[in-house]
């Protein structure tokens, strides 16, 4: 059956069904993973800046909290839906499990379209919402954090409402925070960190030397500039980089100063001098040694599969490859690390940041980086044993080390 038209949901589920049968899984767990544990569907209203009162609908899924409080991000889209919601929360709780972060996973949305709100009908609708999702949140039962079109602002406003509410500071209740309220250094770089550090185990693997190295990363944002920059300080070559305007491509290697400059001053990648311009689609299909697709979901699918040419396809983004690429990929010999391990990073130092907010003791930015890179190259060695055991690609091999967690959780506790 052809698995190119799934939703998350379906794409999600799909995934607990194949690690579960390398595992063995109990069906009873299974049948648990296979749905959240709880789905809080809000409806709030908010005051706009012309005076009119504008109605807003929100969502919070909370997977398993077998292992730990729930955790994950709040997307403010017009697009968000139930099932999107749903699916995010569950990858949330392998992406904790193969990290082994005492989480389990959750996620929220606002449908609304923050292109088109002031600052204030934002902070309004920040704190509307937490306010109808408080009875379910908190430090210990399920923690926030910025996904899509929210940042460490809205985080601060709705840790704000949360400790109102609570009639006490509560800086554990999100993390992505502003540094003066509970924010952890390091954590704008995590995600591109953690990602770098899963690379540098992968091309050990294969005998693939970084210095050298040629990189094509598609979405130059937060992840993907700054997983740039830690690759090309590794020794890495950077020939192709895009955003949502189009891809550049310079076979000799950009210059990453100069493309800040660039895109700082125009507002894009493209059109920086020396560099041949391309499609989004041609940056995915270059001869390169590393593709971090660092932008959107199902951007490397049955259709483009066999022309990908990179050694290591590392997961920036969540949901880049869909399930019939990811049969074509493996059948080719690349290497895929998972989004769930390669962007694992974001989630490992928001848990750094929250066990900070409890303990009210901060770290340094080494500390950070040295305690996020024991995490992840553990988790890379896992992982890799796994796909070994159970001769997997790493993206099952992922979800058999993270079910086999939250299996062994649920089954200690007498869930089943
Ligand atoms: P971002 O908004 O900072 O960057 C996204 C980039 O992708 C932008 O440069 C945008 O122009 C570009 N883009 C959009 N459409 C594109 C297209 N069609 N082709 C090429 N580029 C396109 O977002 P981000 O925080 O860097 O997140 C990127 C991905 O990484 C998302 O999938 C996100 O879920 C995932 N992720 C991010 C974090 C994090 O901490 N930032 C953590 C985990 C996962």
């Amino acid at each position: 059956m052809s698995t190119e038209n799934l939703n998350p949901f379906e794409i999600v589920q799909q995934q607990i069904c194949t690690a579960g049968q390398c595992l063995a899984l109990d069906p009873a767990i299974e049948e648990i993973l296979k749905e959240p544990k709880r789905v809080l569907m809000v409806t709030f209203s908010v005051k706009m800046d012309d005076g009119t009162a504008k109605v807003f609908k929100g969502i919070r899924s909370q997977h398993n909290d077998a292992i730990g409080p729930c955790k994950g991000g709040v997307r403010f889209h017009p697009d968000v839906t139930l099932d999107e919601v749903k699916a995010l929360s569950m990858w949330m709780t392998f992406k904790c499990g193969v990290v082994g972060l005492p989480y389990g996973g959750g996620k929220g949305g606002v449908i609304c379209n923050p292109k088109e709100l002031s600052q204030g009908e934002l902070e309004r609708i920040s704190r509307a919402y937490i306010e109808a999702i408080a009875s379910i949140i908190g430090p210990d039962k399920d923690i926030p954090a910025p996904d899509v079109y929210t940042n460490s602002q809205i985080m601060a406003w709705m840790m704000d409402t949360f400790s109102r509410l609570k009639g006490s500071n509560q800086f554990g209740v999100v993390t992505g925070k502003p540094i003066i309220v509970g924010g952890s250094l390091g954590r704008n770089e995590a995600t591109a960190q953690g990602c770098v550090f899963v690379i540098t185990k992968a091309a050990e693997k294969l005998g693939l030397p970084l210095e050298g190295a040629t990189v094509a990363i598609q979405g130059y944002g937060n992840a993907g500039s700054v997983a740039a920059v830690l690759l090309n300080k590794m020794g890495c070559n950077v020939v192709a980089v895009s955003d949502s305007c189009g891809a550049i491509y310079n076979p000799a290697g950009i210059e990453l100063e100069v493309l800040y400059q660039h895109k700082r001053d125009s507002g894009s990648c493209i059109n920086l001098p020396g560099c041949e311009r391309i499609s989004n689609e041609e940056l995915l299909e270059l001869p390169v040694d590393i593709l971090v697709p660092a932008a959107l979901e199902n951007q490397i699918t049955a259709k483009n599969a066999e022309q990908i040419k990179a050694k290591i396809v590392a997961e920036a983004a969540n949901g880049p490859t869909t399930p019939e690429a990811d049969r074509i990929l493996f059948a080719k010999g690349i290497t895929v690390i998972p989004d769930i391990l390669a962007n694992a990073g974001g989630v490992t130092v928001s848990y750094f940041e929250w066990v900070q907010n409890l303990m009210n003791y901060y770290w340094s930015e080494q500390e950070v980086n040295d305690k996020l890179q024991t995490i992840m190259y553990n988790a890379f060695d896992n992982v890799y044993a796994a796909s070994q055991q159970h001769q997997v690609d790493l993206r099952t091999a992922a979800f058999i080390v993270s079910i086999n967690r939250v299996a062994e959780a649920i089954k200690v506790r007498g869930h089943v």
